[in-house]
């Protein structure tokens, strides 16, 4: 592949040209009209505007990307995350159009996007699955399960994501008044109104595996990270390793978790996702056929790029990377454009920077002085990544660096105070927190 085009937008478009450069591969940006001073189209050798800000009508419009496709002579696609990256139909038609989709195969995304088959999966290879329902259930079935694994479950959709589509129950009036709504919310937000019903754990951690495979069949595990702090299911810190999983515990999951790639001939990059009770039992929840948002604390204490990695994959090369060493901790901050108190997304024009920076200290982010962060996206601004020999020296630095970190203008604010009421807390220094911890937290 001699020039990729980049499916996507913000930080990870960035991030993907970065690597790119490095490996020698022209890149193409695509770009709305809302981004047309964004740093990805500046920064990429070649850039096409697509469309119209709303996403529907240019990230998300798969004809425009088809389309410009074409028209730039890029043999490959990267999807990024969010969008079109786990969309079968996409990587189906990026295939048949004989270009290369950077990601698995569409089949594999079909499986893994449909959480009730990836389940039956799971369970295939022995990965344990939270009591609940077998398959997609109505109403008369929820409520009898519900009462087999008791109350409090949690409604998903089957094909849900980006944790939307969740609902907490916890008891039969709860579940016949939602059960109705989620299934419309479902069938609005994916097209499919299936449902069902999971146990819910009380206060448990989330890890995740990341997992490299190629084609021949190699499958690479670089550990786990926690995104335990959350606010309504969206990750905000991240760190690896994880300080709840013993080498014994993490050898076994890491196992497991191969064994499900292997089954499903799993090829690039992923993200096995599981949650941790309080007694240290693990459960599947699904299996993310993407590059994570997250994925930069994995490269930091494992020192391997894994975009490169999603890269040399699709190009039919074999994971040939060395014997793998962990060293050190890596916390990760997602700097969001959001009312501090509120979580209000809160966009406006940057007037004022100042990035940290020293040794251990990454930021990746699209913002530059001047720039206008538009209002029709995600609200990651920044994500601010800290590498310590120690979790406390990890935390420490980033720390410091969300000190230094200055980002002012009108209309704008982020959660930076936020993130240093996190990690300053006495249950996150002990490693302590959990998926209600930021609720807890902000009592
Ligand atoms: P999505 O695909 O929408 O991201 P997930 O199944 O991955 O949904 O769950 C997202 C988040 O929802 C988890 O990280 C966790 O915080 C919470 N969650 C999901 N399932 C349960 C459960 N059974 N019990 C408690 N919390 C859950």
């Amino acid at each position: 592949m001699q020039t990729i085009l980049i499916a996507n937008r913000g930080e990870i478009a960035l991030r993907v040209i970065r690597t790119c450069r490095e490996m020698g591969i022209n890149t193409v940006a695509i770009y709305s009209e809302g981004d047309t001073n964004s740093m990805h189209v500046k920064l990429a050798d070649r850039s096409l505007c697509i469309g119209p800000a709303e996403p529907s009508k240019s990230y998300l419009d798969i004809p425009r990307v088809m389309s410009a496709l074409e028209v730039s002579g890029a043999e490959g696609v990267h999807p990024g995350y969010g969008f079109l990256s786990e969309n079968p139909r996409f990587a189906e038609i990026v295939r048949a159009s004989g270009k290369v989709f950077i990601g698995p195969s569409p089949e594999t995304l079909e499986l893994i996007g449909d959480k009730v088959k990836a389940k039956e999966v799971a369970k295939k290879v022995g990965l344990p699955l939270v009591p609940g329902s077998d398959g997609p259930v109505d109403l008369q079935k929820a409520l009898e399960v519900a009462s087999k694994v008791g109350y409090p479950v949690v409604i998903k959709a089957s094909t849900g994501g980006g944790g939307r589509g969740i609902r907490v129950v916890s008891n039969d009036r709860e579940l016949r008044e939602k059960f109705p709504l989620a299934t419309q919310e479902a069938e609005a937000s994916f097209g499919d109104g299936r449902l069902y019903i999971e146990k819910y754990l009380i206060n448990p951690k989330h890890i995740e595996v990341q997992v490299l495979a190629d084609r021949y069949g190699n499958v690479i595990t670089l550990g786990e990270r926690e995104c335990s702090v959350q606010r309504r299911h969206q990750k905000l810190v991240e760190e690896a390793p994880s300080t709840a999983l013993t080498e014994e515990k993490r050898r076994e999951i890491q196992a497991l978790v191969a064994d499900f790639c292997r089954e499903i001939g799993y090829e690039g990059a992923g993200t096995v996702e599981f949650l941790l009770d309080q007694e240290g039992n693990f459960y599947f929840i699904e299996m993310n056929g993407r590059i994570q948002v997250e994925h930069p604390v994995t490269e930091m204490v494992y020192g391997v790029d894994l975009v490169e990695w999603q890269i040399r994959i699709a190009r039919g090369e074999k994971l040939n990377l060395p014997e793998l060493q962990r060293r050190g901790h890596a916390v990760e901050c997602r700097i969001n454009a959001e009312d501090p108190r509120t979580f209000v997304p809160s966009p406006g024009k940057v007037e004022e920077l100042y990035l940290p920076g020293g040794y251990g200290i990454r930021v990746d982010t699209h913002l530059y002085c001047g720039y206008v962060v538009p209002p029709f996206y995600d609200s990651l601004l920044a994500k601010l990544i800290a590498w310590g020999r120690t979790r406390e020296e990890a935390i420490a630095r980033a720390l410091r660096a969300l000190e230094e970190f200055k980002v002012s203008g009108s209309g704008l604010k982020t959660n930076i105070e936020f993130h240093k009421l996190v990690l300053s807390s006495r249950e996150f220094q002990q490693g302590r927190q959990h998926i209600r911890f930021v609720e807890e937290l902000l009592l």
